[in-house]
């Protein structure tokens, strides 16, 4: 392979302590500084990531043509362009960057990762009617830890292989979700879902309360890649008493909430009829939104609660496709952006997209928009771009950490190989990013450092196993599926 190599170190000390603290401190630093051999291994850092275009995202949206990053232990040590970063580093492992566009790691705030072995069992049907009379039974009579780690470890390919670094997900045993994360190296905000049902993991909201305090404590502050939070499902799910107790319990943790939002046109009537007001007027009247929140799909609010959302700091997670999918509506993301929304994008479950692919999403998101108010200017490329990253990491919290490419930043970044023939030529590369990159064209994925992908090869999942697991698992599935249904 022409597209990594052991860099080979070609100085001992750089006689420079400030090479390593700062980019801007290169010019002080002399190539020729003294050799002390005694310290070669500690001289060169983890990784070098070099890209024909460097796609910052920072707040300037800079990108750096011929440039390069350098990372050691997981954190952007200096960007810069090529020649200087080579000058200033050695590293262990080098990414070349011939035709490869270098961008953050993708954010996808929400998502279900282990119904990909739910993908195709029921289409084309209503939320309601796809949930209780599919979805739910389903997942009652299938999901168990198993079922939990082969769907999360393949939701994690498909994620690493379409440049997804981050997701935020809510589904049950989130142990189980939270050790595949960490045995595929990715980042994840992890829910333990509450719902007022029998569920998989849980008999009703209480207990899965109880269940979810002891997953916060067992994972709380030990992973920095993992941060374990509460998702409530929805407010027709759960009472306005249970939502109080779960954000309580939050509060108590410090950690924020992942929930499905004013989703469809079902849960606003089924808000008024209970509540006698608007989802979103329930959780401002029950002090919910006083926690960090990130709320899925918020499709349908009005003026005033999309001004509530943005003085609330909510989070808001826009999924086109699954919205699209199942014609829940178009929500108005454009507007919430001009409100000045925190705004990001997501893909919902496998089940309801029926993929992974942020591309698709950020395509989606841009195109509904535009046909859904007739104006071809709103949501450009630069503004989807942002959404699935630096807007998406702000979205779910991790602003600080992720979603640009900064120095003192986590190092989540992906390569993008503008090879293929829809990439030629290339006029704009964030255009193409948005408007003609697919998951196919991602070469190389990076997360906190660590290189999980690297030219297409996954090097953090057994793919063999993952595949030939989900196969048979999906088999017995399938099986009783039909049983059941020839004895209705
Ligand atoms: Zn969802």
């Amino acid at each position: 392979m022409n597209d990594s190599r052991i860099a080979k170190k070609r100085r001992g000390n750089f006689g420079c302590p400030f090479v390593f603290l700062s980019f801007f401190m290169l010019a002080a630093c002399t190539p020729e500084a003294t050799e002390t051999p005694a310290e070669e291994s500690g001289d060169q850092i983890d990784l070098i990531v070099n890209g024909a275009h460097i796609v910052t995202m920072d707040a300037q949206g800079t990108v750096i043509e011929n440039g390069a990053i350098a990372v050691d232990e997981g954190v952007i040590l200096a960007i810069g362009s090529a020649a200087e970063i080579e000058a200033a580093y050695s590293a262990i492992e080098t990414l070349d960057g011939d035709n490869r566009i270098v961008m953050p790691g993708i954010v996808n705030g929400h998502s279900h990762a282990a119904m990909t072995l739910l993908r195709g069992v029921a289409d084309d049907l209503a939320l309601m009617d796809w949930l209780q009379n599919y979805i739910f039974p389903a997942e009652v009579e299938f999901v168990d830890t198993q079922f939990v780690r082969i769907g999360t470890e393949l939701a994690c390919w498909e994620m690493i292989r379409g440049g997804t670094t981050t997701f935020v997900d809510m589904y049950y045993y989130p142990d189980t979700i939270a050790e595949v994360v960490d045995s595929c190296g990715m980042r994840a905000l992890v829910s333990a879902t509450v719902i007022d049902q029998r569920s998989p993991d849980a008999e009703s909201a209480s207990d899965s309360i109880a269940k979810g305090n002891g997953f916060i404590e067992r994972w709380l502050g030990q992973n920095s890649r993992i941060t374990p939070i509460f998702g409530p499902h929805a407010n027709y799910t759960l009472n306005a008493e249970q939502l109080k107790a779960t954000r309580a319990a939050a509060m108590q943790y410090g950690v924020p909430i992942s929930i499905h939002v004013s989703e469809s046109p079902f849960e606003l009537q089924y808000s008024q009829d209970t509540y006698g007001m608007t989802s979103i007027e329930l959780y401002e009247s029950i002090g919910f939104f006083e926690g960090p929140t990130i709320a899925a799909h918020v499709v349908w609010p009005t003026d005033d609660e999309i001004a509530m959302l943005a003085e609330r700091k909510v989070g808001v997670i826009h999924n086109p496709t699954s919205n699209m999918k199942i014609a829940s509506g178009i929500s108005p993301v454009a507007q919430m952006l001009e409100a000045g929304v925190r705004m990001g994008l997501g893909t919902d479950g496998a089940a309801s997209n029926n993929d992974l692919d942020m591309w698709e999403e950020m395509r989606l998101a841009a195109f509904l928009q535009k046909v859904d108010r007739m104006d071809p200017e709103v949501l450009p490329a630069t503004t989807v771009l942002g959404m699935a990253t630096s807007g998406g990491a702000t979205a779910i919290g991790l602003g600080d950490t992720i979603g640009s490419l900064e120095v003192g930043k986590r190092a989540d970044l992906i390569q993008v190989a503008f090879e293929d023939v829809h990439h030629v030529p290339t006029y704009d590369v964030i255009s193409h990013l948005v408007y003609v990159t697919d998951e196919q064209d991602v070469a190389s994925v990076v997360v906190d450092g660590r290189v999980l992908m690297k030219e297409r090869e996954l090097l953090t999942i057994d793919t063999e196993r993952v595949a030939a697991e989900a196969t048979a698992l999906a088999a017995k599935i399938h099986a009783a599926l039909q049983e059941r249904n020839q004895g209705d």
